[in-house]
Formats: structure tokens, sequence, C-alpha cells
């Protein structure tokens, strides 16, 4: 098996920091409305949690699973929908909270999915954003960190299932 020591890319404290600014931001923009956010499982499960907390609106929460990477570190080029919301979204505002955006396969399969059942509104909010790897058009409303292109793990995101539990994002270096 294969060993590696992951290297700190965004630590705690630099998540958590942004996370305020984000929450503060929803917060403002949908004032004395109601949301519903989308936590897009199972990579943006800790982003999700604790963005939640800092925002201060009537909100409800809804989990979905799309797929595109299995087990490896490059894109399928498919998104398979691996487990809906039981919500309806028509004539709601509705928050995506995605852990990265990668090439934007996922967050466009996601969003087309979604226009169909007539929400009043949607913004996506994501913690990391590869703008190197971009392939289509997706605007991020309320971004964490833009990084380069380094698979990243930790803080909810894995490598083949490991990694989620990483309390900040880090890269994987082949060592020890
Ligand atoms: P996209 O469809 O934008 O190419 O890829 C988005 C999905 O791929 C993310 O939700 C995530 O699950 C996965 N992904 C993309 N880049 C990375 C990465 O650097 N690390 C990990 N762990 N997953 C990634």
């Amino acid at each position: 098996m294969e060993m590696y020591t992951p290297e700190t890319l965004i630590s705690e404290e630099e998540i958590a920091f942004r996370i305020d600014a984000l929450g503060k931001a929803i917060t403002a923009d949908f004032e004395n409305e109601e949301l519903i956010v989308i936590c897009v499982l199972k990579g943006a499960f800790m982003f999700c949690s604790d963005l939640i907390k800092k925002i201060n609106l009537p909100l409800k929460l809804e989990f979905i699973s799309l797929s595109s990477y299995g087990d490896n570190t490059q894109s399928s080029g498919s998104v398979r929908l691996e487990m809906d919301i039981t919500a309806n979204v028509e004539g709601k505002n509705v928050l995506i909270v995605e852990d990265i955006v990668d090439s934007g396969l996922t967050i466009k399969t996601l969003l087309d999915t979604l226009s169909v059942r007539k929400p009043k509104k949607v913004k996506l909010a994501s913690l990391l954003f590869k703008p190197i790897k971009l392939k289509h058009r997706v605007t991020i409303d309320y971004l964490g960190f833009e990084i380069e292109d380094k698979f990243v793990i930790g803080y909810g995101l894995d490598y083949a299932g490991r990694y989620r539990e990483l309390p900040y994002i880090g890269v994987l270096n082949a060592g020890n």
C-alpha cells in the first residue's frame, strides 16, 4: 500500500476565518428570506456544517450525492446522481454547497438538474476552485479559496475514501 504524508495547504484557522466571511455575505444577500441549503455529499459535509452555523437565516438542509471520480484523482467525465434531495425547490431560494469546482462538470450537471425544478434563485458556495481545470461556465457566488492544480484532501475531501476527517486542506506527498 502506498503511504502518503499530508502537507497543509490551507490551515484550520484560515478556513474558519473565510467561512465566517462567507456566512456573513450569504446572510446579507438573502436578508429576511428562507433558504434551502443543498450539501453536495460527500466532500462538502464538513464545509457545509461549518458554513450553516455562520448563516443567520431560517434554513432547511438537504443532501445530494453526485459521483464523477470513483477512486481516481482524475474526473471520469460523466456525472451520476447517486442520491437526490427530498425537498421541493420550486419557488424557493437555493444555496448549493460544494467542496471544489474543478472542471465544473459536476456543478453544471447539478445546476441543470435543479433548474428544471423551477427554484426562485440558485446560488453556489464552493470551498475551493481550481481555475486552470475549468471547462464549463460556472459562477461561484461564494468562494472560499482559489487553488493551484493540485489534488487536495482533508476537511471533507478524500483520496480513495480516506483523509476526510482532517481539519485542514492538504496535499499528498509520496513519502514515509
Ligand atoms: P468537477 O466535476 O468540477 O471536475 O469535479 C468536482 C468534484 O471532483 C468535486 O466535487 C470533488 O468530489 C472531486 N474533486 C475535484 N478535484 C479534487 C481534488 O483536488 N481533491 C479531491 N479530493 N476531490 C476533487
